[in-house]
């Protein structure tokens, strides 16, 4: 589920280089909902997205101040569900009745 409890998550795009040190890949742009104040906002660096060492990320929304640390398995999940790196995109693939393909 893109809803992590404090946001729901429309993107999710990994950073070209990979943190070596962890299993999961360092988040490089996130476009996701505020569910407390509902600003739709796209972040890549602080305050909005935090990477934290190891995998994982908290986000921070800009207008509420609202901020949850979201896990490096659920990202890689979510990345996975949504090969395309958008849930929008991913609906609309299915839609037009093709499988997203992961190794787009
Ligand atoms: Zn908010």
């Amino acid at each position: 589920m893109p809803n992590t409890g404090k946001f729901y998550l429309y993107e999710v795009a990994p950073k070209d280089a990979l943190d070596e040190q962890s299993r999961y890949p360092v988040i490089g742009v996130v476009r996701a909902e505020c569910l407390s104040c509902h600003d739709v906002f796209s972040a890549s660096d602080e305050p909005g997205l935090t990477n934290i060492p190891g995998g994982g990320a908290a986000l921070t929304c800009r207008k509420c101040g609202s901020r949850q640390a979201i896990s490096g398995a659920r990202f890689a999940d979510f990345m996975e569900r949504f090969p395309t790196g958008s849930d929008a995109a991913a609906r609309l693939t299915a839609l037009a009745g093709k499988k997203p393909s992961p190794t787009e």
